[in-house]
């Protein structure tokens, strides 16, 4: 064991998930909250709704330290793979070729965004979210620093579900890197609370997360909207959510309810 090489692994796997949140989160923070706070009608998915400051903090807090966890998790895991633990990581393109390699990458994003759509919707099961995910749906107006606030089993989970398809199929370890950084990157701007559209067409605009924490029980997808609308659990015209009407599909309106558009 050498331990010299284990603390730099784990200081880099903790300094690249802080380094992305304070990069993101600072970048939209400066440019909106504080540039922009006096006119949130021009870009605030909830104008009227702040985060008061002590909010603010915490939120600031919980996402420091969860990351710094799965930091270390991830930093122990990449250094017992140097070490010779088995895993269908690959390192070199030629192994498996370019297609698969393209291929597999796109596999474990779809496979990963699935998992953490049915993991979000078991935590809105009632026990599970009064014990567990109400910690993140306290921020009811999200900001960037709301990103991974969350309870630390909460974290856990979703740390397991993201790296759960890394065990099953062989993926290049720059494909499973892209997947982990873009799912963090959009996490943070699609919890900024700034109105944003999309410029990848599988990606939803700002408005489809910010929804799910203004109104708790509906859109529990990650980045796809596909998961939502296969289910019927997309926020639909004229029925009533909030946080007392758990299922994912509101209460009253009819059951041919059109789908909000998010574009
Ligand atoms: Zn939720
Ligand atoms: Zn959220």
């Amino acid at each position: 064991m050498e331990w010299g090489a284990y603390l730099l692994t784990l200081i880099g796997a903790v300094l690249g998930g802080l380094v992305i949140l304070y990069s993101v989160a600072g970048y939209y923070h400066v440019k909106y909250y504080i540039r922009r706070r006096e006119h949130p009608e021009a870009w605030k998915c909830q104008p009227r709704r702040f985060l008061r400051a002590e909010q603010q903090r915490q939120a600031m807090w919980l996402s420091t330290r969860n990351l710094t966890i799965g930091g270390l998790l991830s930093g122990t895991y990449i250094h017992a793979i140097s070490l010779g633990l088995p895993t269908p990581i690959y390192f070199d393109v030629s192994d498996h070729g370019w297609l698969y390699t393209i291929f597999s990458a796109l596999l474990l994003f779809v496979v990963t965004d699935g998992l953490a759509y049915y993991a979000h919707r078991a935590l809105h099961y009632k026990p599970l979210f009064k014990r567990i995910h109400h910690v993140h749906h306290r921020f009811v107006a999200t900001t960037p620093w709301v990103a991974v606030a969350m309870h630390p089993v909460e974290f856990l989970i979703f740390q397991a579900v993201t790296f759960a398809p890394l065990f099953i199929f062989p993926v290049h370890y720059l494909g499973a890197i892209a997947v982990l950084v873009y799912a963090l990157a959009f996490n943070i701007i699609d919890h900024s609370g700034v109105r944003l559209s999309s410029r990848w067409p599988w990606q939803g605009p700002t408005t489809y997360h910010d929804d799910h924490h203004a109104h708790f029980h509906c859109n529990f997808g990650q980045h796809l909207m596909l998961w939502d609308r296969l289910h019927g659990t997309l926020r639909r015209v004229g029925r009533r959510y909030g946080a007392d009407v758990y299922g994912g599909r509101g209460s009253g309106g009819s059951s041919g309810d059109e789908f909000v558009r998010y574009e």
